[in-house]
């Protein structure tokens, strides 16, 4: 069982402190005194002062670097339903904006269960609350991680229930949120409640293991800093990362539960300064270690929807050990760690003036795009059934997602497994409607086929097309669901007109399609370019320069869409490089008979 670690006031502004010199104490000083007046004499189940649980919470965030306001917004958070104090009296004593963000957890209920419409009601308000401030769900996934540590005090219904939502729902939302750290912690506090067996199972036997690897690690760690110190990269930071329990316990299944396939049950972990030193470390352990074809990873120039960048290796280390390396840059390791929450820290380290004058500071808008959708979804599904809402929200939200790109090199972010009609759909309704076929890299593929991170996608179109049943059996998205029926009830409905009336009349377009012809371009080359010295990373051809092959090329590592490669003399690329140098890496041709 997991003991709640008891936190006081003076451990967490220490930590608020540490993060921000100059941040406002007085203010966390004084929600702390307010809601330990309020909650005077009240117990948690555990039979602790009820203080505790917002003092964790908040403790909780304050590490994930949330501002002040944040955290005091998280000291006072139960007062309003559990004590006899209002809104009103927050908003009188703290202001309008901590006011507005406890009034809104407050509203999402506190841990009652009627049922599962119930949870999809709370939810909906949630995920409202959400679009109107992140730091909403900041707050509350910081307040089940810590209910979820005395959960055992419960009756064992509840129990369950709660775990059950937290793996399915909240341990979801703080992924989705690129919230790694918290994702796991909320993961393998559910666990324990909702698989009992397999978790202790699990435990008992990686125990062993985990030691083992540790060790064969600790021998390993002055290698590659010697091997690294020859090449002038000075590590930030080597550490050891033993996976979570609950995705070790999720990947077990997929590899026939053989410990010996997991090469990420202890991985290392190197933090090196620049995107530059990233490519350059990751050549150094190639050079050390022979790396297993196909598990090169780069999450730098592709990175995950939810933001996550790294490169990632596995390799055969020393006594053929197989070991799996990950290495990025301390920023990179920031936001793997507290994800979106990392924005706030980012933006307020730069923007010290805003935060005085308590401007609400948010994170970039395409970050919180999907929270838009996730509303705007919301609205389309209000009539259906909970179940089928939770099920659909489960698909089309918290799936694994992937990356794929649009012939002018758009993303788009679908949920694993998801078809060629998703990604037409996601484009425009009539481009689903019409789609006809898809080139899946350059190549002609059926509509059937599973889309995969990093494909470049063409929607061929006809305008005679007509969605048909079956493609209902075909997609993943609720988007594209939906869209799919509307046309097929409206077809339907049309039949028996047509059978009246002897002239047939073609549905008429609203809108025009927005692709007329298919764009034939192969601006994703395989792997014909080798850069910072490793060769199978992923790259795309720019296409202001076009470098064709024996160009003279450099690689510039793009936000999101890859490495972009670009002919030396290219004016956009001497401009980037005078902008950002640090993302600037070599890159040279393959030679031909390599
Ligand atoms: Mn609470």
């Amino acid at each position: 069982m997991t003991m709640a670690m008891t936190i006081t006031l003076n451990n967490l502004l220490g930590r608020v402190k540490k993060n921000n010199p100059s941040a406002n104490l007085e203010l966390i000083k004084k929600a702390y005194d307010f809601a330990d007046g309020a909650h005077q004499g009240q117990k948690r189940m555990s039979g602790a002062d009820y203080i505790n649980h917002p003092l964790a919470t908040a403790y909780h965030l304050a590490k994930m670097k949330l501002n002040s306001t944040t955290i005091a917004a998280a000291l006072l958070h139960d007062v309003v339903d559990d004590t006899p104090l209002s809104n009103e009296d927050i908003k009188r004593e703290f202001g309008r904006e901590i006011a507005f963000l406890v009034e809104n957890i407050s509203k999402l209920g506190k841990i009652k269960y009627r049922g599962v419409g119930r949870q999809v009601e709370n939810l909906r308000k949630l995920f409202l609350a959400m679009a109107k401030d992140i730091r909403v769900i900041l707050i509350k996934l910081c307040d089940r991680a810590d209910n979820l540590k005395s959960l055992n005090y419960l009756p064992e219904n509840k129990q369950r229930r709660i775990a059950q939502e937290s793996l399915e729902i909240y341990a979801p939302l703080a992924n989705r949120l690129g919230m790694g750290e918290l994702k796991g912690q909320l993961e393998d506090l559910a666990f324990y409640y909702v698989y009992p067996k397999e978790c202790q199972e699990l435990k008992e036997s990686v125990k062993e293991k985990y030691q083992q690897r540790q060790e064969y690690l600790r021998r390993i760690k002055p290698i590659i800093e010697k091997e690294l110190k020859k090449e002038n990269i000075k590590p930030i930071e080597i550490q050891f990362r033993a996976k979570h329990y609950y995705s070790l316990y999720k990947k077990l299944k997929r590899y026939d539960n053989d410990l010996n396939k997991i090469y990420d049950l202890v991985a290392l972990r190197i933090i090196v300064g620049n995107i530059e030193d990233c490519y350059k470390t990751l050549g150094i352990l190639h050079k050390l270690w022979r790396p297993l074809p196909g598990r090169i990873k780069d999450y730098i120039a592709l990175p995950k929807p939810n933001g996550y960048q790294s490169l990632h290796t596995t390799v055969f280390c020393i006594q053929g050990e197989i070991v799996e390396f990950q290495i990025k840059t301390p920023e990179m390791h920031q936001k793997a760690e507290f994800g979106i929450a990392a924005h706030w820290y980012y933006s307020e380290q730069k923007g010290l003036k805003a935060y005085l004058k308590r401007k609400i500071i948010k994170p970039p808008e395409d970050k919180l795009n999907w929270i838009k959708q996730l509303t705007q979804w919301q609205e389309e599904t209000k009539g259906i059934l909970p179940e089928k809402y939770l099920e659909s929200l489960k698909i089309d939200f918290f799936n694994n997602r992937i990356f794929v790109f649009t012939p002018k090199g758009d993303v788009i972010d679908l949920p694993e497994g998801a078809t060629p009609i998703d990604f037409a759909y996601a484009i425009h309704t009539e481009i689903g409607n019409r789609c006809n076929g898809a080139k899946i890299n350059g190549k002609l593929e059926s509509l059937s086929s599973k889309l995969h991170n990093g494909d470049l996608i063409e929607i061929m179109i006809d305008k005679n097309k007509k969605p048909s049943s079956d493609w209902l059996k075909l997609v993943k998205t609720n988007l594209a669901r939906s869209h799919i029926r509307k046309v097929l009830e409206k077809y339907q409905q049309e039949l028996p007109k047509k059978e009246l009336k002897p002239i047939q009349k073609e549905p008429s377009l609203s809108r025009p399609p927005l692709i007329k012809k298919p764009l034939l371009k192969t601006e994703v080359a395989s792997s014909k370019i080798i850069l910072a010295g490793q060769s199978g990373l992923f790259y795309r051809l720019a296409q202001c320069c076009s470098p064709q092959p024996g160009d003279k090329i450099k690689a510039y590592i793009t936000k999101n869409k890859g490495a972009s490669i670009h002919q030396i003399n290219c004016p956009n690329f001497q401009n980037l490089k005078r902008k950002w140098p640090q993302r600037i890496i070599d890159a040279c041709w393959e030679k031909k008979n390599d």
